[in-house]
């Protein structure tokens, strides 16, 4: 099922997630959930707080880069209660987007490679690092269960640029093409 995506300034966003147990109910439905959600709405990560579940969750398919990054490999995977141990490596910059502020990219700088630990959907514990793009999109969901958006990392000037349009998607006045909820 598509499910709606909570917005930019909805309180749900701001909330550090809280862990979750693999008894957690219709866990599996809630990934099926996800990423069906992800793939209608045409991202390649979707954390649980963005369709309004504040729990330490997220899915990512980075399967839409294939064509602009032919080199990446492909990763799909399910992270639960996640845990970035180490963030190393050089500094790289990418330009982000995120699909509870639609329609705005920014470049934001992180470091290029993470260490992480997370128990994957059939409750194994995985400890795994990741580099480049794979690791990115990990690093930007994982802000979202700690209550973290992309734009925290803009310049002021940057910030004071995309103000109208994030005060614009907060009250609903701009929509994305999927279903949303925002604070109004
Ligand atoms: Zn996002």
């Amino acid at each position: 099922m598509v499910l709606p995506v909570y917005v930019y300034g909805h309180p749900v966003l701001r909330k550090k997630a809280k862990e979750i147990s693999m008894d957690f109910p219709d866990l599996q439905n809630l990934i099926a959930d996800m990423f069906e959600t992800m793939y209608h709405d045409q991202g390649v990560g979707l954390a649980a707080p963005q369709i309004g579940q504040p729990v330490r969750i997220f899915v990512i398919d980075t399967e839409p880069y294939r064509d602009a990054f032919p080199d990446v490999e492909v990763f799909k995977e399910v992270f639960i209660n996640p845990v970035i141990t180490n963030e190393f490596g050089d500094d790289f910059t990418f330009n982000e987007g995120c699909l509870s502020i639609p329609d705005l990219h920014a470049d934001v700088t992180r470091k290029s490679e993470i260490e992480i630990r997370y128990t994957d959907r059939s409750g194994n514990l995985q400890n795994r690092s990741f580099k480049g793009l794979p690791a990115r999109v990990i690093q930007h969901e994982y802000d979202h269960l700690e209550g973290r958006l992309f734009t925290d990392y803009l310049p002021p000037i940057k910030k004071m640029v995309i103000k109208r349009k994030l005060t614009e998607i907060s009250t609903g006045k701009y929509k994305p093409f999927y279903r949303s909820i925002c604070i109004k």
